[in-house]
């Protein structure tokens, strides 16, 4: 067993001697520990940072030396891919496969935003005062707190963490409590790369614990969060009350609509591929199939015979398609869902039970599950479930499959299948999503803007709009006249 204490002001370090056992979800066993932190390690660790950004080498770097730094860490990812991916599978039991691609990935993030942190000092205004010179000065907000979930660690950190020390602020990182170890590792990597101590620090525990003793700490500047709905709000209420600013990147319950002008098997290759990518553990999930009344027999017989095919197993296995769940209670929470969609009235195609195939060893594995006879007012189509599971609802015209994909709490993501031209534009238009993907899904990339409208979110992740969500702006007037301009004629 390997034991992971906190990075905090650049040593390994933790103030008390508990920790949490990492389970790997496919074997079953502990394999790492990692510290229980509290409010003491969430001071210490901000305290590290807010003394990083005020006095320390840091804040006298050069956006270009920051930049620097940044590309260095992106070199470094790309040294380290195999093990970040491994503690990475170990943790949440995603393919080896989809985490090598993920962490590639990653690297990009740092060199993306390398090359944007010197391009952001400000503006110079030409105002209706004669005589007053007026600029615009783009700053570092401070500290910021990354909270951060278990199913993609480095990927969403790095949506978070690019950006923020691009921008010239220092951080404090909370990963899961179920998948901390590849940010521990990480910042061994920020280390060599070059940052000053006390610009990057992690802490590690449970959310209601270290989590909350870092959302509500005074002395963070704003927080950068990606995680569940409750955790949001409750994140989003610790902010409102400091009035501090936050990017919340919650869930979703995305709809994937496939029109009867569809290429059939592109589309129904898409629908699989959007539920069971990642075994449905993915925010971005489109785990509501509406298919048009007149192909969804059609579709739904490719459907689930494309299922069937799907390759369970050893997620360190590279021709494992999907792994097992990641944690006993999300497991428990999966198989509840089940049964609560069948409580509702709709009907099994597909899957529905724990997966007993030889492959799966002693892993938390969920059949792929599909059910049909679904409607819009059930819970499985209005809940999150992130798991394995589709529920499919039928449409019968345009108009009412943009009723039912837009009749959610959610707005994270929507796919839709058609080779109609004018269709593709105008429906895209109408869906209340912040990414739609057209005979495609899940494409994102780190030029682009990532993130949700309504429950699924605030602000938006990639492109150059998200280095402004790290920036504050002062107004800066300076009296070039001579002769003073005051309403007071004073003695
Ligand atoms: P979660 O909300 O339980 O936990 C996320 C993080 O928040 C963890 O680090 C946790 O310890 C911490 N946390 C929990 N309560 C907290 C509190 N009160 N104060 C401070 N920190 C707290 O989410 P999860 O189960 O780890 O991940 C699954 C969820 O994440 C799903 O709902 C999924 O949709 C969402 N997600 C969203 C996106 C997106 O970009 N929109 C991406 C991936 C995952």
């Amino acid at each position: 067993m390997q034991t992971f204490k906190h990075y905090i002001n650049g040593e390994s370090t933790a103030s008390s001697d508990r920790y949490l056992d990492t389970e790997n979800p496919y074997t079953g066993l502990p394999w790492a520990r990692i510290a229980r932190g509290d409010d003491r390690d969430a001071d210490a660790a901000v305290a590290a940072a807010k003394a990083a950004f005020s006095t320390g080498p840091w804040s006298r770097l050069a956006p270009t030396d920051r930049a620097t730094l940044l590309r260095r860490l992106g070199d470094l990812v790309l040294k380290n891919v195999e093990e970040l991916a491994v503690a990475e599978v170990r943790d949440n039991g995603k393919t080896i496969t989809e985490m090598r691609g993920q962490i590639t990935n990653v690297a990009e993030w740092y060199y993306y935003y390398a090359g944007l942190a010197d391009k952001f000092a400000g503006d110079v205004l030409h105002t209706q005062r004669p005589g007053f010179f007026n600029y615009l000065r783009y700053e570092p907000i401070g500290v910021i707190a990354l909270i951060i979930p278990w199913n993609s660690p480095l990927r969403l950190l790095a949506w978070k963490l690019a950006p923020a020390l691009a921008a010239g602020n220092t951080v404090v990182i909370k990963p899961s409590e179920f998948a901390s170890t590849s940010s521990l590792i990480f910042a061994r990597l920020i280390e060599q790369a070059g940052f000053p101590p006390g610009v990057v620090n992690v802490i590690t525990g449970l959310g209601a614990e270290v989590g909350t003793a870092l959302a509500n700490h005074p002395d963070v500047d704003k927080i950068a969060f990606t995680g569940g709905p409750g955790a949001g709000v409750a994140i989003y209420e610790a902010a409102a009350r400091r009035i501090k600013p936050v990017t919340l990147e919650l869930g979703g319950k995305s709809p994937n609509i496939v029109f009867e002008d569809a290429d059939i098997e592109r589309a129904s290759r898409g629908a699989v591929s959007a539920i069971f990518g990642s075994g449905g553990q993915s925010c971005v999930a489109g785990s509501r199939l509406l298919l048009q009344e007149s192909i969804h027999d059609q579709v739904m017989a490719r459907v689930t015979k494309l299922v069937q095919a799907i390759r369970f197993g050893d997620p360190m296995d590279p021709a494992t398609e999907v792994g097992p769940v990641a944690n006993r209670p999300h497991f428990d929470k999966i198989m509840r869902y089940i049964e609560i969609a069948k409580e509702d009235g709709a009907r099994l195609a597909a899957g529905g039970t724990k997966s007993t195939r030889p492959e799966c060893g002693s892993g938390l594995f969920v059949e792929p599950t599909v059910f049909v006879g679904a409607n819009n007012q059930m819970r499985i189509a209005q809940e999150e479930v992130f798991g394995p599971i589709l529920c499919v609802i039928p449409f019968r015209d345009e108009a009412h499959a943009i009723s039912i994909a837009n009749d959610s709490k959610y707005g994270l993501a929507a796919g839709l299948w058609t080779r109609d031209l004018n269709r593709a534009h105008r429906v895209a238009g109408r869906l209340d999503a912040g990414t739609v993907w057209v005979n495609n899904y899940r494409l994102t990339s780190q030029l682009s803007a990532f993130g949700g409208f309504k429950m699924s979110g605030l602000g938006k992740e990639g492109g150059t709009d998200a280095i402004k969500d790290y920036l504050r702006v002062k107004s800066v007037w300076i009296d070039l006249n001579d002769e003073l301009t005051t309403p007071f004629k004073g003695v």
